[in-house]
Parts: C-alpha cells; structure tokens; sequence
C-alpha cells in the first residue's frame, strides 16, 4: 500500500475553530495510526480574508493542541505558477476553455432562469468556439475565464466515499465550472487540486460541506490524469438550533483559543473533538491518544450531522456538558506531574507562578494539587477556586461568607482565639489541629462545625472542598495562624 499521506488545509480567514480542529485531528489521527504523514498547507489565496493573525493563530492552536504536522506549512500562494501551469494544461488538452461571457450577460441568463424557477447553470456559449474565434477576441481586447469543459457523457459521474459510500451526480447537473479568473487568477478549486497532486495526498478527509466541490475535483483529477484520493466526508457540526457551527455566528464561543483560555486540557478537547461525529462502537468515553490512535478507523465517521451543544449565554455550562465532563474526568485522574505543567503555564499568565514549586516546594505543590482537583473543572479552576493555596489575595466567595462567616459575629473573637492556639502547637499536624478545634468547641459550648465552617470560608473562600484538616496541613501553620487571627476584614463591608 502506498504511504499515507493526509492534510490540513486551512483558510487563514479567522482564528481556528472547533470544527477545523475537529478536522485536523481526524487527519492527525489516521496519519498517526498508518504511519503516513500529515501535510499543514496555508490556503491563502484569497489575498482579501487572508491575514497573518489568522495563520499565527492556527499555527499556535494545532500546537496547542498537540496535532503535530510532518510537513510544511507550506503557503499555496507561493505555488501559483503551478496552478497556472495546471490550467494552461487543461486548455492545451481540451478540457478547458476560455470563456467571454460578461458578468452582465451571464445575470440576464440568471436571471431568466429564476424566472423560469429553473436552477441556473452555465450554458455552454463559449464552450465551442474555433480558436480563431476566441482569438479574435481576444485581439479585441475582450476579458476571459478559463472554465472547465465537463464531459458530455450520459448518466452519473460516480465515486467512492469511505463514509457515505457510492456517491453519484448526474454529468447533466455540473456546469462548466470557472478555474480561472478574469484577472488570470486560479480559483480554489483547482488550486486545491493541484496542490493535492503534488503533495501526493492519498485521503482527503474533510466536511461534507465540501461535496459539491469533491464532484468537481474529481473531474479534475481525471483531466489531469492523476490518481484518486480516497475521499471521507464528515458530517457537519450543528448548534443546538441545528444551525452550522461558525465563526460568524458563534464567534468566540467555538474558537479553540477560547477552550484554551477556559482552561480546558488539550487532548481533553481532542478527545470530545474526536467523539463528535466519530463513534467507536463501545461504550468507552476516554480514550488516550494511543487508544484513540489505534482504534480509530473511517468507516467510524458518522452519516449525519452532530450537535455541539455550546449552551451559549450559560456562565456555568458554556460549553458542551459532555465536554466539561470529559475533561474534569481527565483533570481528576491524570498524572499529576502533566497536570503540573497545564497548571504552571496557567499559573505563569496570571501572574501567580513561583519557581519553588519546581523545586523545594515541588512535592508540596504537586500534593496540593491532588488534595484540590478532585472538585475542579478546567486548568482554570486552580488559579480561581483554588488561588488561596497559592496567593494571598484570594477572594471569599458570596454564599460561604454569608452562611458561615457574617452569620456568627462571635467569629471574630473565636477565630483569633483559634489561631493563637494553633500558634502555640509544636506538632502542627492533622491530629493536633482537630483536637485544638474540638477543645475549643467544647470550651465554648459551641459546635465544632461552626468552627470548622468558618475556617474553610476565611482560610479558602470557598463552601465546599477536601477535608478540612486536609486543608490546614495544605496551607501550613503560618499561613492559617495569620488568616485566621485577620477576620476582621471580611466584616467590614
Ligand atoms: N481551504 C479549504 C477550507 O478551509 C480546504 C478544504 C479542503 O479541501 O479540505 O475549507
């Protein structure tokens, strides 16, 4: 068999979103599980919507992701002679034409055929003229595309898709389709084609909002006597109104940066991606990039449309809830040191970072983030939920300050007092700080669990978390001798 050989081809007209991740990783994913290679080509030859941003900006995301490429990114506008070459070879053996219609005769003939309720379609003027002819006029200075001469051929072009299986489109239903513009310009169309035959691409794996292109396309590999890529067309990302998902009207909530920003897991995200619109035919939810790998096939891709259900205007379930769920599966089980990194690089942009956690407080950083993901949803959640482990300046969340703080103002007298006496323990550890607690409690006739309440709302902020005396040994003597001895602060507003 020969090599594998698949590619991402991005527009650079935006930044990079769920749907053309979901389409690298497929391709990623069947490089990886033939051995083949993934090709990054840059499609920028639409000068107008291709911007830099865009190209840094899906360069930057696929890495972020961690769908590396074998080669390129290679640019198509830096082919254009090849794609020129290809059009002047397709005239040369008669498969195309140069076609004088103007774009005023070609909106009558639109036009009448609306008129008609008949669906529109090149008719062909041009298509016969004697070279002379067209010669002619040219001389007279009169403008030209190049279009594509379809076979006049009874029945249906016919080809394979691993996906969908026989497709078929009536010869009668293509129109003689533009390759080049008026301005000498080759359109995408063929531009992609030809890239495609250089690159020796064996699969194009990519959205079914490009079958319409793929009849064309083939006819065009015929012409050009080149070889078949086998063809899988997936199904198309829908939000919950069953509108596709894009740029346009989703905006940020579909951008892979946003998911990055949210804190979720790379290969998390991946692993959804995957699921969307892919399905292993077991039960199994996780999968990590091995598995996936190895059990990933064509046939897998699904027929029909898949929903992203993005929840948009929710502040709580912004994404998928399946989304959420895989990735807290993730926060909560992988390797802590790997979670370490996500964290650290989180930690480095908000500013909280200390490079001890790498080294002498190495065990008591990675201990702490075990001791606190368990409740966690993204990467985020450390640097927000659980900043008191590592700041100062850690916000006290509205419902635990009212319920468990503002609720009992003899708090500030109790949690000072608290405080001197786990100041004045020699052994600060789980057993010793309990029974300090409980003394206490017993002392004032109180029960423990006012106490302890308190605490976790002045020592963390937050309602709920790990166990309490979990907590403490967490965030060491000092720190809760200090935090607990200054509660008057929260009783000030
Ligand atoms: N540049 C096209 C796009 O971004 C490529 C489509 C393809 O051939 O895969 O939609």
């Amino acid at each position: 068999m020969t090599d594998v050989r698949v590619r991402f081809p991005p527009s650079p007209t935006g930044y990079l979103h769920i749907g053309s991740a979901r389409t690298a990783l497929l391709n990623w994913l069947w490089a990886k599980k033939n051995n083949g290679k993934l090709i990054l080509r840059i499609e920028d030859t639409d000068a107008e919507r291709s911007t830099q941003k865009s190209i840094e900006g899906i360069i930057d995301g696929l890495q972020w992701l961690g769908l590396d490429w074998d080669e390129g990114p290679y640019f198509q506008t830096e082919f254009a002679e090849n794609h020129c070459k290809a059009a002047d070879q397709l005239l040369e053996s008669g498969h195309a034409y140069k076609c004088f219609c103007t774009k005023e005769e070609l909106e009558k003939k639109r036009e009448a055929a609306k008129a008609a309720k008949k669906e529109f379609g090149y008719d062909g003027t041009c298509r016969n003229l004697s070279s002379e002819e067209a010669a002619e006029k040219e001389a007279a200075g009169l403008a030209s595309v190049i279009r594509f001469k379809v076979p006049e051929l009874e029945g249906s072009l016919v080809y394979h898709d691993e996906v969908l299986g026989t497709i078929k489109r009536a010869y009668d239903d293509i129109e003689d389709f533009v390759i080049v513009r008026s301005n000498g310009k080759p359109l995408y169309m063929l531009c992609n084609v030809v890239d495609d035959i250089r690159d020796r691409i064996t699969h194009i794996i990519r959205g079914q909002d490009h079958m319409s292109n793929t009849t064309r396309q083939v006819l065009l590999y015929q012409a050009l006597d080149a070889p078949l890529p086998v063809f899988a067309h997936m199904p198309l990302t829908l939000d919950l109104q069953k509108r596709k998902i894009s740029k346009r009207s989703h905006g940020e909530l579909v951008s892979v940066q946003f998911y990055r920003e949210k804190g979720f897991i790379p290969w998390a995200l991946c692993n959804f991606l995957a699921l969307l619109g892919w399905n292993p035919g077991t039960e199994q939810e996780i999968f990590s990039r091995e598995e996936l790998i190895e059990v990933f096939t064509l046939d897998r891709i699904s027929k029909v449309n898949s929903v992203f259900n993005h929840q948009k205007g929710n502040p709580k379930f912004f994404t998928d809830p399946k989304l959420i769920s895989i990735n807290e599966q993730y926060l909560r089980s992988m390797d802590i040191s790997v979670l370490a990194e996500l964290v650290k690089q989180d930690f480095i942009e908000q500013g909280i970072w200390d490079d001890a956690y790498e080294g002498e407080q190495k065990e008591w950083f990675l201990s702490t983030l075990d001791l606190i993901r368990d409740r966690f949803h993204t990467v985020r959640d450390f640097a927000t939920l659980g900043r008191a482990y590592f700041a100062d300046d850690y916000a006290v969340e509205d419902k635990p300050l009212k319920k468990n703080v503002l609720k009992y103002p003899d708090l500030t007298t109790w949690m000072p007092m608290l405080s001197e006496r786990f100041d004045g323990l020699d052994d600060f550890n789980k057993e010793t700080s309990e029974e300090t607690v409980r003394a206490l409690a017993t002392e004032l006739d109180i029960k423990p669990g006012i106490l302890i309440n308190g605490m976790r709302t002045v020592l963390t902020g937050q309602l709920a978390g790990p166990g309490m005396f979990d907590i403490l040994m967490a965030l060491g003597q000092e720190r809760v001798v200090q935090r607990l001895s200054n509660i008057d602060h929260l009783y000030e507003e």
